[in-house]
């Protein structure tokens, strides 16, 4: 049992290489809220001190859940106004980012966009949220990562149609992203699928915005 845990954790990392800049201007909590928990809830300790990409072991073992928000917890650093993001986002952008909207399923300008290098920016305030090495193919009809820039997004309890889901907000600006789902089963370092509007985002080559989330904000 505990091999084959060990396999299953490590097995994906082989392949993969995950950006993990620390972010300079972010807090050690926000960076906290994008460490998620392992592929499975027992996990052996030889596989934790073997595992090249967890940023910090408390953090692990603090918790099997990454901090997940209520809503009215949020307060993001860009506190801009109804009517001042509707001079900035076109009729779409605004529906799905400050309205919580979806985009239809396969219609989306990044469903099927994978790029070798690069960066998804927020589509509202700029701030760098995802890199091309965290997209993968899920099938699922929206852009799928794995995880996320560190601390460039924040998770809420989403009660909304009768389930529970996990929201996903840029947290420079509370844009709505989509939602994260855990545990599917798919071959990625962490089995999470941040489901993400393609209306969220805008792509950029220019990978170095990564380094300074905030620099745009
Ligand atoms: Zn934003």
């Amino acid at each position: 049992m505990r091999s084959q845990l060990s396999r299953n954790l490590l097995s994906p990392l082989k392949h993969q290489t995950i950006p993990l800049r620390p972010a300079p201007t972010f807090g050690f909590s926000r960076f906290l809220s994008s460490t998620r928990k392992p592929p499975h809830s027992k996990t052996s300790t030889k596989a934790l001190l073997a595992a090249p990409t967890i940023p910090f072991f408390g953090a692990f073992f603090s918790s099997n859940h990454s901090p997940v928000k209520p809503a009215d917890a949020m307060s993001p650093p860009d506190k801009r106004s109804e009517d001042e993001w509707r001079a900035v986002l076109n009729p779409e952008q605004f529906r799905i980012l400050r309205e919580k909207g979806t985009e239809r399923a396969g219609t989306g300008e990044y469903d099927s966009h994978y790029p070798s290098k690069g960066v998804y920016n927020c589509a509202g305030c700029d701030a760098p949220l995802y890199t091309a090495d965290h997209k993968f193919k899920s099938g699922c009809g929206w852009p799928a990562y794995f995880d996320s820039i560190p601390g460039a997004v924040t998770r809420h309890v989403d009660n909304t149609f009768g389930m529970k889901r996990t929201e996903i907000v840029c947290s420079n600006c509370g844009g709505h992203l989509g939602h994260v789902f855990e545990g599917e089963g798919y071959p990625t370092p962490t089995d999470e699928r941040h489901c993400v509007n393609s209306v969220s985002l805008r792509f950029t080559e220019d990978a170095s915005a990564a380094k300074n989330p905030q620099a745009k904000a």
